[in-house]
């Protein structure tokens, strides 16, 4: 029997494959297409951190963001590219947003390059920050590099059943699961648990002009790997491949995305590559969800003071026996993935906890309260 089978083999399941089975883990890695079918495979990737004031997602992802830079350089560093990062207001109106990060974050910052200054000069009214080190890397490699010790099926997982003693995935069975499977259609009914898919669109294309740093403002630009340079990326909440009716329109969202970038920076010559195209699962919150899942039904039926509003214990809930989420890392997933990934893998290896404000329990209390 497998120690822990994974679902979904986006960056979320390859990162933790990844840590398991380092571990000395018996991992099993399931997916119903393959491995960064979904928004992994999307994704441009860059590793950089939210730029905002405060909040628990801006520390969360600078802690992340300088574990990643780490983890890919030493682990996969061929499939890496490092480049200062050069993050530029959208509007007058965000300026304060940038100065606050820029005179206030612990990140190494730096002067901005000749370079940086001339396209800057065309628009002074906005602010920005530039970053002496970010990165992105090969999406689809790094997942699949990372997956290499555990033993992958592309197997679409209907059933789940778990027990105090192992879980049953189908015709698979393991001591302990882990669902990764970002936005699309849940395999467990969990009321309480409400992720959107956020629908993207990016393309890597060819380009004369020289982009000596990763650019995001409107959206992303960056030179990448082999002479390509990506554009992303669009975001859609209307648009879902397993629940819209109307095919997504490509040439629209390319467009889209010319335009954008075409506002940051002046492209030459341009010829479009690929589009790459995929989802990403973004909480209410905008915190991941990371840990043990409260089986609703049972905890209502063993805690009937709940319905009058009474307060309890989350170790008073009950829980899906050897069931644990991982998910809602929204648009940083290459960035939080990693980081996340190595605890959930000590957490499940060691029993080390889990940070406390990622437990999706959080979202099993607020629907109670709302209810
Ligand atoms: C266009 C685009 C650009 C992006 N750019 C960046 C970026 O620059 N930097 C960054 O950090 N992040 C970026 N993101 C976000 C990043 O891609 C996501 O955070 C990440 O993909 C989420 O990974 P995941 O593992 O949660 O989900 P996914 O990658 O979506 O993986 C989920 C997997 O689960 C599988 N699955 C679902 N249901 C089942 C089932 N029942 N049985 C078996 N398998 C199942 C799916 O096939 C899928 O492969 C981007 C996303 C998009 C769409």
């Amino acid at each position: 029997m497998y120690d822990v089978a994974i679902v979904g083999a986006g960056i979320t399941g390859s990162a933790l494959a990844f840590f398991l089975t380092r571990s000395g883990q018996r991992v099993l890695l399931l997916d119903a297409v393959g491995i960064a079918a979904g928004g992994s495979g999307a994704a441009g990737a860059f590793v950089s951190p939210k730029i905002a004031k405060e909040g628990e997602l801006k520390a969360l992802s600078e802690e992340a963001f300088l574990f990643a830079l780490e983890f890919y350089a030493s682990h996969f560093p061929h499939l890496t590219r490092f480049a200062p990062l050069l993050h530029v207001s959208t509007d007058p109106a965000q300026n304060d947003k940038i100065e606050h990060f820029r005179e206030h974050t612990a990140l190494k910052t730096c002067a901005l390059s000749s370079e940086a200054q001339s396209l800057l000069s065309q628009r002074p009214a906005l602010a920005s920050v530039m970053l002496e080190r970010s990165a992105l890397v090969d999406a689809a490699q790094v997942c699949r590099a990372m997956a290499e010790g555990a033993d992958f099926v592309v197997h679409e997982v209907k059933t789940l059943t778990c027990k105090p003693t192992h879980c049953l995935l189908d015709h698979f069975e393991a001591k302990k699961v882990v669902l990764c499977i970002g936005a699309y259609r849940p395999i467990l009914e969990l009321p309480y648990v409400s992720l959107r898919g956020i629908w993207g669109h990016r393309i890597d294309i060819t380009t004369t002009t020289r982009l000596p740093y990763h650019l995001h403002q409107y959206l992303s630009v960056a030179a990448t790997f082999e002479g390509r340079s990506a554009i992303g990326a669009t975001h859609d909440v209307h648009y879902h491949p397993q629940y819209s009716f109307e095919p997504y329109d490509i040439e629209a969202g390319r467009l889209e995305l010319l335009r954008k970038a075409a506002q940051s920076v002046t492209l030459e010559h341009v010829d479009v590559l690929r589009d790459y195209t995929g989802l990403r699962s973004g909480s209410n919150d905008y915190l991941p969800l990371l840990g043990p899942l409260v089986d609703a039904e049972a905890t209502r039926l063993s805690l009937p003071g709940l319905r009058s509003g009474r307060r309890y214990d989350r170790a008073q809930y009950c829980y899906y026996p050897n069931l644990s989420l991982f998910n809602g890392v929204g648009g940083y997933g290459f960035v939080l993935g990693p980081y996340l990934a190595q605890q959930m893998a000590r957490h499940l290896a060691e029993g080390m906890a889990l940070p406390s404000m990622l437990d999706p329990t959080r979202f099993f209390e607020r629907w109670v309260r709302r209810r």
